[in-house]
């Protein structure tokens, strides 16, 4: 941390010019300097290198925002669907003129290979908006009609009020997306803390936003700690509602906070995704679907595939082929368009990363990993890296490893591969590779989890809904549904009888009748 005041404006082309990057918090439709003049440095984890110098805010900037959000609320909710529709469909199209700068943020704050940002993270984040501009229009409810003879009912769908979001660090631009997009479609307005380390193009989006004609005070970010902004953010009066997504634990955090003032909740936590491979499966397809389902993100993906469990007829081919291709995916600099993988988010990360796999060594059989010798030893780079024959109960199989670290498990009998695949506390996505289409059935209807594939693993779209079940959350991101968390369901019931002592009063007092 740092003191000083000096904010740019405006972060637009900032990505693509040689000026060193300053950049505020988003308050009110405009980036600011924190009340403080703290500031924090954006490090790329690929190299170490400084990418931006950004506002952090205390506890009056979270209540600034929020102030600002709640004078927004009225305006808002109460513009037509078409209007925030008009809105939404230029901020998608203004994302789209500024792809390849969000893509060069998104890389060089979150160490992330250029590809990746250029081909999935921006493109979903602008189909996200551009699904949403059109969702906008279409908030659904029961109805009007008489369901009792004496009365008219009707459904108002309204917006919640006031969202406080808190994202991590993973996928900054489409976690800010899918916390924001349903919100602002459905009159709600924002306030959002990106994480810590990666706060450069939630702020981009921010103002991007407000270049589309977004009402000042709609959608502010506060950029800081989770232990400091978060939980001021958490705990704050004026937030109708918690939009979280991170970690399991921290998402026990944010249930405790909420509670205080009995806010909505929305949590997307924590996954560990099994990746069933039946004994019929095409194993070719398997075999790929694994590599590209563990190591996208460098397997900092909550979806991402981290338990394989394969029958025993094909596991040892499986482990092998799977181990060969990830000795060919190429790591190396992020901006490099030929890298496939870049590094982690962090060198503690890293650490913690190399120790699970270190700690596996002692009881199962790892094949590649490590720390690459040819990569620059400032970048927090991990080789892929499987695990098999861990026990079911260990921790590389049990805990969340966040990187791109695949453990694989044999199974004898379809029973044990369901089981085998339930046997953790997470349930967020899951897939089953087979050709027998009466075994994907039962593993898509018996395996708990927000989202089963058959036959991939990965592929999200913005029409159907992302969120887990048992201790990976409630809710869901993306798609319509996800506007059952943004909206709130009010029932207006209308007399028709014009009755002064109307029937049903004999039920409590005959007197009048
Ligand atoms: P994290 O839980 O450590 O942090 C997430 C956010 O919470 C950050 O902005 C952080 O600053 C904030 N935070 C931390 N402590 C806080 C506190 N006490 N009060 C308020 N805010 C606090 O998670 P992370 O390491 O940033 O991200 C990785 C995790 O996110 C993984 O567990 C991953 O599975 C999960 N994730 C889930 C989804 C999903 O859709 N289910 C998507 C992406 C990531």
């Amino acid at each position: 941390m740092s003191e000083t005041t000096t904010t740019a404006r405006t972060l637009l082309g900032a990505a693509t010019s040689d000026t060193p990057i300053t950049a505020g918090l988003y308050i009110d439709g405009q980036l600011r300097p924190s009340a403080t003049g703290r500031t924090s440095e954006v490090i790329n984890p690929s190299d170490g290198t400084v990418v931006a110098t950004v506002a952090v805010a205390d506890e009056q900037d979270v209540d600034a925002a929020v102030l600002a959000a709640r004078a927004a609320f009225p305006g808002w909710s109460g513009a037509t669907p078409a209007e925030r529709s008009a809105v939404l469909t230029r901020f998608a199209a203004l994302l789209e003129e500024r792809a390849e700068e969000f893509a060069q943020l998104e890389s060089r704050q979150g160490g992330k290979a250029i590809r990746l940002a250029r081909e999935f993270d921006v493109p979903g984040t602008i189909d996200n908006v551009a699904f949403f501009a059109g969702a906008a229009r279409n908030l659904e409810g029961k109805a009007t009609a008489e369901y009792s003879a004496d009365h008219t009912s009707s459904i108002r769908r309204e917006a919640v009020g006031v969202i406080g979001s808190i994202a991590p660090w993973n996928y900054p631009l489409q976690m800010a997306a899918w916390k924001v997009l349903p919100a602002i479609a459905a009159g709600n307005t924002v306030v959002l803390k990106p994480a810590e380390n990666t706060p450069l193009t939630t702020l981009l989006f921010a103002e991007v936003a407000s270049q589309a004609g977004l009402p000042n005070g709609v959608f502010n970010v506060v950029c800081g700690g989770g232990s400091t902004v978060g939980a001021r953010l958490l705990r704050h009066p004026e937030v109708d509602m918690l939009s979280f997504t991170g970690s399991t634990g921290v998402g026990r955090t944010v249930l405790e906070a909420a509670s205080t003032t009995a806010k909505r909740v929305h949590l997307e936590l924590g996954g560990k995704a099994p990746f069933v491979v039946f004994g019929d499966a095409d194993l070719e397809a398997a075999v790929h679907g694994a590599v590209a389902g563990s190591l996208i993100n460098a397997g900092q993906d909550c979806t991402a595939a981290t338990r394989a469990i394969v029958h025993r007829s094909v596991y040892e081919d499986f482990v092998q082929r799977v181990a060969a291709l990830y000795e060919q995916v190429r790591l190396g600099a992020t901006d490099d368009p030929e890298t496939d993988m870049g590094s982690l988010i962090s060198q503690g990360h890293r650490e913690k990363v190399a120790a699970m796999v270190d700690r596996a060594r002692g009881y199962a059989r790892v094949l590649g990993g490590g720390i690459p010798e040819d990569l620059p030893a400032e970048g927090a780079y991990y080789r892929p890296t499987l695990v098999a024959d861990a026990p079911a109960d260990s921790e590389i199989v049990r805990d969340e490893v966040f990187g791109p670290v695949l453990a694989v498990l044999p199974f004898d009998t379809d029973d044990e591969a369901i089981a085998l695949a339930n046997d953790t506390p997470y349930g967020l996505a899951a897939s089953a590779w087979t050709r027998d289409v009466y075994r994907a059935m039962r593993a898509t209807r018996e395996i708990r989890s927000g989202c089963v594939w058959v036959n991939d693993h990965v592929p999200i779209i913005s029409e159907m809904p992302h969120g887990g079940m048992k201790q990976s959350g409630f809710g869901k991101d993306m798609s319509t549904y996800s506007f059952d968390e943004y909206t709130v369901v009010k029932h207006v019931m209308y007399d028709l009888t014009q009755d002064a002592a109307k029937a049903w009063h004999r039920t409590i007092f005959s007197v009048a009748q």
